[in-house]
């Protein structure tokens, strides 16, 4: 459920028409809905009630919003992290150090440095040298690093092959016939309290099925390791449910989720760590965009909104789909295909489409845009870097500015070889 719906014929966030945004801030602009944020955090603790000790991390690369953050610090979330600037991020957003989960396959030995200076909750680590590094850089500065070893359990999620996490083939956690071994050889470590497992099979996923091969395996591997005495007290679940970009199709819902785990999870005796991101953010924004033409096409028009890959990356990146909607619609549909501006085949959101009829000027929506859309944007062709609207209720406020071509211009430098 969402808060972006039609009163009176016009698209509102919560109370506020899209068109009130539009005339103030300009388009393209992404709108997110406090509202929706806080009922997505709410529904998804809730599905976990019944599991007895747990932490929620929210993946922030999936929305870094300063603004976002906040609104999911105060719902009791820490931060999932894959980086030092997502550390300086969360930490900016008012999330406790200890709450934050640091994952990502390639930390630096400067990244890890400042996460144990932050005094960071939990390395998610990646290969065992990682592990040797994190122990010695801990043990250095008189401190011991509270870290899982993320396995690879080497499940097909079933998703699109650019988020798919957790095939043997893919770049991240160590196989999980290895685990054993690695644990042996790194727990014990001066610097390193090694007190669990991790892993995270993929994104956008519509099964629960492979997640629950995935977390059995996780369970019996956490009794192997007991067994060979260590003491195992975490298991980090990772994220990965998938929302709803077409209306007709329907994720498995968070509560079907929680029931799952709390199946699975039976007698674990762990804290179990979540690592959602798409599941809270996705749907609680949108795309603003204005028409800017409806060019004829050969076999259906092409409707060009002045937003464009470089606004939102992911129907160019994974052939995702985002529903398209007028701001006002008349009723009426047309079959057309959607694009940007960006010199690039594509840079195209949509072909084919029953859509609401646009006019040159009209207001519409791509929506399901909350998650890993303004945080891929880039500059490409020299455009703007799209700004951020939160809604609360009656009111609004820029949370991202548009960060003009003319400010990136100054950032870059003519040198003295090239002055005339
Ligand atoms: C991306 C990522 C997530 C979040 O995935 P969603 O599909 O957005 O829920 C969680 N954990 C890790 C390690 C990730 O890389």
């Amino acid at each position: 459920m969402d808060h972006f719906t039609y009163r009176d014929g016009v698209l509102h966030a919560e109370n506020v028409p899209l068109t009130a945004i539009a005339e103030a801030v300009g388009t393209p602009v992404y709108i997110y809905s406090r509202a929706t944020l806080e009922r997505h955090a709410q529904v998804f603790r809730e599905a976990l009630s019944g599991l007895p000790r747990k932490h929620i991390a929210f993946a922030i690369k999936a929305n870094p919003n300063l603004a976002v953050l906040k609104v999911l610090a105060r719902q009791g979330f820490g931060a999932d992290v894959v980086s030092g600037g997502e550390i300086a991020r969360a930490l900016a957003a008012g999330m406790k150090a200890e709450d934050i989960v640091f994952s990502g396959v390639g930390k630096t030995r400067a990244e890890l440095q400042y996460g144990l200076d932050m005094g960071i909750g939990q390395f998610n680590l990646e290969l065992e040298e990682e592990g040797a590094v994190l122990a010695d850089l801990a043990h250095a500065a008189g401190k011991t690093a509270s870290a899982v070893l993320r396995v690879n359990p080497n499940v097909d999620a079933g998703t699109h092959a650019k988020i798919s996490t957790g095939k043997s083939e893919n770049k991240f956690g160590v196989p999980i016939s290895e685990a054993k071994a690695i644990f042996a050889r790194l727990s014990g470590r001066p610097g390193l309290n090694l007190r669990g497992v991790a892993l995270h099979i993929g994104s956008q996923l519509f099964d629960l099925g492979p997640l629950e091969a995935a977390y059995a395996r996780i369970g019996e591997l956490v009794r192997e390791l007991r067994g060979e005495g260590h003491g195992i007290d975490r298991v980090d679940l990772g994220g990965g449910l998938g929302v709803p970009y077409e209306r007709d199709k329907v994720p498995p819902s968070p509560a079907d989720y929680g029931r799952m785990v709390e199946r699975v999870t039976q007698g674990w005796d762990v804290t179990l760590m979540f690592e959602p991101g798409r599941v809270i953010v996705g749907n609680a924004g949108v795309l603003l965009t204005r028409v800017i033409w409806v060019k004829p096409g050969v076999t259906h028009p092409y409707v060009i909104v002045d937003a464009a890959m470089n606004d939102l990356a992911r129907p160019a990146m994974y052939d995702a789909w985002h529903d398209f909607e007028a701001v006002r619609p008349s009723g009426e549909k047309i079959v057309a295909h959607i694009a940007g501006p960006v010199c690039e085949t594509g840079d195209t959101f949509a072909m084919n489409r029953t859509i609401d009829v646009v006019r040159s000027g009209d207001l519409g929506i791509f929506r399901t845009a909350g998650a890993y859309g303004a945080t891929m944007a880039s500059t490409y062709n020299s455009r703007p870097l799209v700004p951020e609207v939160m809604v609360d209720g009656d009111r609004f406020a820029v949370v991202a500015d548009r960060i003009e071509p003319a400010s990136i211009i100054a950032a870059e430098r003519v040198p003295d070889f090239l002055q005339d």
